[in-house]
C-alpha cells in the first residue's frame, strides 16, 4: 500500500513539490533566504590590528579564539556531510529537501567563514583544521556526534521499522539538537562576550550571523523529530525518550570540559561556571522543544545573548517574512 509521510514516502512524486503539505518547512526556507549573508561582507580590519598587537589581547583571549574557530571550522563540514550523505536520503518530501540544501548551502558559507578568518589573521589552516583531532575536548564532542549516527550511512540502511527509524532520529538528535543546539552554544557566548568588549569584532558579528543561521537549522531539526514521531506514534517508547534525555546529559558534560578547557578563567566578570549554565539552559530549550522534560532548570545567565540576535531578527526576518505561508509557529531564534 502506498504510503505518504515525511519519512518512508512512496505515495507522492518527490520532483512535485506543489501542493506542500509541510508549509512549516517552506517557512524554514523562506526564513533562511531572508538572512543571506556571506563572511566577505564583514571586515576584519580591527580583527588583524588586535590580533597582530601585542597587547590587545591577553594569551586566554587569544586561546578561545583559536578553540572556537578550531571547532566550528570542521564541526560545519561534519553536519553538512550528515544532510547531504545521510538526511537528504531519507527525507524525500520536496519541501523539507528544499530547505535541506538551503541548509547545506548555509553550512558552506560557514566554512567560507573560517577560511576568510584564517586568511585574514594569517593562522596556519592545519592548526585550525587539526584541532578537531589535536585538542581533547573538541575530539570528544565530534566523537559523541559521530558514534552516534554511523548505522545511517550505511548505504543499505532504510527507514523502516522502529528500529531504524529511532536510529535515524538519533542522527538528528545528534547534529541538530547536539551539536547545532548545544555544542555550538558556549563558543557562540563566548565570541559575543569578546565582541561586547569591542574585541575581534569582525570575527563576533560572523558570529551573530551564523547562530542566527543555526538557530533555524536546529529549530527545523526538531521540527522534523517532532513530525516523525507524530506520523510514527510506536518509536516514542519511554525507553526511547529517556535515551535522549540521557545523551543531552552527556553531551552537555562534553560542553562543559569544552567550555572549562576553552575559557579556564572565564572572561571580563563571566566566571566559566557561567557559560556552562547557559549551555545548560539551552539544552532544557531543545529537550522541550521536542516535547521532553527538562533537566537543569537555570535561567539564562546572558539575556544579551537573546538580545543579540533579536536585533538581526527584526531587521532581516520579520521585515522580509512571507505571509501567505503557514508560520512554523515556533521559530526560535537562540
Ligand atoms: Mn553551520
Ligand atoms: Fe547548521
Amino acid at each position: 500500500m502506498k504510503k505518504d509521510g515525511i519519512i518512508n514516502n512512496t505515495a507522492t512524486d518527490p520532483n512535485k513539490i506543489l501542493p506542500m503539505k509541510y508549509l512549516w518547512a517552506r517557512e524554514y526556507y523562506k526564513s533562511g533566504v531572508a538572512n543571506n549573508w556571506t563572511p566577505e561582507e564583514v571586515s576584519m580590519q580591527k580583527d588583524v590590528e588586535q590580533w597582530q598587537s601585542p597587547t590587545a589581547l591577553t594569551d586566554l583571549e587569544r586561546k578561545l579564539v583559536l578553540w572556537n574557530l578550531g571547532f566550528f571550522s570542521t564541526a560545519e563540514s561534519l553536519t553538512a556531510n550528515n544532510i547531504v550523505l545521510a538526511v537528504y536520503t531519507h527525507v524525500s518530501n520536496p519541501e523539507c529537501r528544499q530547505y535541506l540544501l538551503r541548509q547545506a548551502f548555509e553550512e558552506a558559507i560557514h566554512t567560507d567563514t573560517f577560511i576568510y578568518c584564517c586568511d585574514s589573521l594569517g593562522l596556519d589552516p592545519d592548526y585550525i583544521f587539526n584541532m578537531y583531532k589535536t585538542i581533547p575536548t573538541i575530539r570528544e564532542k565530534d566523537e559523541f556526534v559521530v558514534n552516534l549516527t554511523t548505522t545511517i550511512f550505511d548505504p543499505n540502511f532504510k527507514t523502516v521499522g522502529v528500529s531504524n527509524i529511532q536510529q535515524f532520529i538519533l542522527d538528528l538528535v545528534g547534529y541538530y539538537m547536539i551539536m547545532e543546539g548545544i555544542f555550538f552554544y558556549a563558543g557562540f557566548a563566548m565570541m559575543l562576550a569578546l565582541k561586547r568588549q569591542q574585541k575581534m569584532v569582525g570575527i563576533g558579528e560572523q558570529f551573530e550571523y551564523i547562530m542566527r543561521d543555526e538557530s533555524l537549522h536546529l529549530a527545523f531539526g526538531c521540527d522534523l523529530i517532532n513530525t516523525i514521531v507524530a506520523e510514527n506514534p510506536d518509536v516514542w517508547t519511554t525507553e526511547f525518550q529517556d535515551k535522549i534525555v540521557g545523551l543531552v546529559d552527556k553531551a552537555v558534560v562534553l560542553e562543559r570540559k569544552y567550555a572549562l578547557d576553552a575559557c579556564p578563567q572565564g572572561l571580563f566578570g563571566i566566571n566559566a561556571e557561567q557559560f556552562c549554565v547557559y549551555v545548560e539552559h539551552m539544552a532544557d530549550r531543545r529537550l522541550e522543544r521536542v516535547g521532553l522534560p527538562k533537566l537543569y532548570f537555570k535561567d539564562n545567565p546572558f539575556p544579551w545573548m537573546a538580545q543579540a540576535t533579536d536585533l538581526t531578527k527584526e531587521k532581516n526576518f520579520f521585515e522580509t517574512r512571507v505571509t501567505e505561508y503557514q508560520t512554523a509557529g515556533s521559530l526560535k531564534w537562540e
